[in-house]
């Protein structure tokens, strides 16, 4: 029997339990447990009721049949067993050992010529697949902190390129504000700049508005111009939500900037570009969007990739008037040049822009959750990751920030940025912290796909290779097999994430702090080796970087040059 991939079940409410109690056998399979039905847990994902967690379609479990199968064979797995999922199914489960994974997963991959949108869809409409953007089929997603800090960095990197240091007196334009895209607001707020985010979806925004990513939402484009102009002049921050069509509204703007009515200084996107149907095209309103995606998918991604098309130009024309234009991590740029904008690459995506630097050093986004659902447990581990890193001013900052600004979602958790030779410290210092009782339960340790050696994704993290290897994706297999060999609690291996089916291979690892000496053994080797592969792969491209980092690190590659 084949499962309805749209299946809905507005009735189940998820949430992970709280507290010491278990459900499974030991805090090693409570973990993966309790973080799959956080993903689902309505203040979370964004369709819960679909099993979608974020990213456009990006889902947890291939059903509720698979969702209740998972829950029920981790709730009796042993220490020494793992339970492999295929597109979000359990499909099996080995007897192995308690260094190994007790989950290991595949999500979304196709064999190259058969990796494109309309084959997944097909096989997705018999319910052989699902796709699991990044996080959401890998049990770790934290909402929209999860992205917090990176897209700060980004700006933050865009304030120090071109605005002396700061946002302040700056406007950005952007679209997009779900999941992840709605940190953008929050981002560019906490750099001292005014931003208009525009989604066709008034409800995404107040989501934000109310968890104060967002600080205003308004239905009419001169009013809210009229704000964000004024803060602008008075060099203060303040965010503001338009509802309507990132394509019409980026045009629209395009026109009043070129009539010298408004100034826009920095233009990027985050709709759900990677995927055409979960774009709404400018013939569409929202309550079509669903009916007519599922009529005619065909007709429906043409239409999406002209709209793309469309915003894209106003991106590239925004460009030519000055502006700081980048792509976001979407591949909005392909689908634009799939309808036949022959400009679309003419801006950069923002990790050659802004990020490269950064993963050569193994840095990026660290992440913990604290499984006792205690906000208290976050508290006392950002004091220990301050205290442990006492001269890392820009973290102090970053962690005071967030504390601050962050309402969690879900169960409490953390992100923070940390490189090679941090990470490991973290995770010791996490597992120590349990194993005195400090924090009332386990913290999980993992991380984003979105890291420095864990993607072949050549139109995002990928992008724009020193040696042109962009396509390359031994690097993010050879990663998982690592993390695999290196005492990680659950592993996975993605297709298509971020920028959709075709264009991208990915890897996630996710460690338990329990406060056992096994888990500090295994937590000091995983997140030694993890960051270790950012550093392989970009000394292997060629960046010096990396090659020195390497050589004053102690990070063992045969044949760096330096
Ligand atoms: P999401 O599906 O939760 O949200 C997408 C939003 O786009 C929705 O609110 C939707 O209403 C809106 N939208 C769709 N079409 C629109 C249009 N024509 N005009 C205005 N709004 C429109 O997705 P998400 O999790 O926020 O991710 C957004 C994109 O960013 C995805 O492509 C994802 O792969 C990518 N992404 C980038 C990064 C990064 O670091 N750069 C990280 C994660 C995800």
């Amino acid at each position: 029997m084949t499962q309805n991939f749209t299946q809905h079940d507005p009735g189940r409410r998820i949430q992970a339990a709280r507290g010491t109690e278990l459900t499974a056998k030991s805090w090693q399979t409570e973990a993966p447990l309790r973080m799959l039905m956080n993903n689902l847990d309505p203040e979370v994902a964004e369709r819960p009721e679909d099993l979608v967690v974020y990213g456009g379609t990006g889902r947890a479990a291939r059903s509720w049949e698979a969702y209740d199968a998972i829950v029920e064979t981790l709730e009796g797995l042993d220490d020494d067993e793992t339970l492999l999922v295929q597109s979000g199914k359990p499909v099996g489960v080995v007897r192995t050992n308690r260094w190994a994974p007790r989950v290991l997963l595949a999500n979304s991959n196709l064999v190259g010529d058969w990796a494109n949108w309309q084959e997944f869809r097909r096989l997705e409409a018999e319910g052989l697949m699902m796709y699991g953007q990044m996080t959401a089929g890998s049990w770790i997603y934290i909402a929209t902190q999860g992205i917090l800090q990176g897209t700060f960095e980004t700006f933050a990197a865009v304030a120090q390129k071109r605005f002396g240091g700061t946002l302040a007196g700056t406007l950005t334009l952007t679209g997009g504000c779900g999941g992840m895209g709605g940190a953008q607001p929050l981002a560019v707020t906490l750099n001292g700049g005014s931003v208009l985010i525009v989604d066709v979806s008034e409800d995404r925004l107040r989501r934000r508005q109310r968890k104060r990513y967002c600080d205003d939402v308004d239905t009419d484009l001169d009013s809210a111009l009229e704000k964000l102009m004024s803060a602008k002049r008075q060099k203060q921050p303040l965010s503001v939500g338009y509802v309507g069509n990132a394509a019409e509204v980026f045009e629209e703007l395009l026109r009043r900037h070129h009539a010298g009515d408004i100034e826009v200084d920095i233009v990027t996107d985050q709709t759900s570009a990677h995927d055409p149907l979960a774009y709404l095209p400018v013939e569409y309103t929202i309550d079509e969007w669903e009916s007519e995606a599922a009529a005619d998918p065909q007709g429906f991604t043409k239409k999406a990739q002209e709209s793309m098309a469309r915003q894209v130009q106003a991106m590239v024309e925004f460009q030519d008037a000055g502006a700081e234009v980048f792509d976001y991590g979407n591949s909005i740029r392909d689908e634009a040049r799939t309808a036949g904008y022959s400009r679309a690459f003419e801006f950069p995506g923002f990790v050659p822009a802004y990020i490269r630097p950064l993963f050569c050093e193994g840095l990026g986004p660290f992440r913990w959750v604290a499984l006792s659902g205690d906000p208290e447990d976050i508290r006392v581990t950002d004091q220990a990751i301050k205290d442990l890193f006492p001269e890392n001013t820009h973290l102090h900052t970053w962690i005071d920030a967030a504390r601050e600004h962050v309402e969690f979602e879900g169960l409490p958790a953390r992100i923070c940025w940390l490189g090679y030779g941090e990470r490991h410290q973290a995770g010791l210092l996490l597992n120590q912290l349990v194993a005195e009782g400090k924090v009332k339960a386990p913290i999980v340790i993992g991380r984003d796909h979105l890291d420095s050696g864990s993607v072949a994704s050549p139109y995002r993290e990928t992008e724009a290779m020193l040696d042109g290897s962009d396509a390359i994706a031994d690097w993010p297999l050879l990663n998982a097999l690592t993390a695999a060999s290196s005492g990680a609690t659950w592993v996975s291996i993605h297709h298509g994430g971020g920028v959709g089916i075709g264009r991208s291979i990915h890897a996630g690892q996710v460690g338990v702090a329990d406060g056992t000496d096994l888990a500090a053994a295994k937590l000091e080797a995983l997140l030694t080796n993890d960051p270790a592969m950012g550093i392989f792969r970009h000394v292997d491209a060629g960046y010096e970087k990396a090659q020195e980092v390497a050589v004053n690190r102690g990070v063992q590659v045969p044949m760096n040059p330096k």
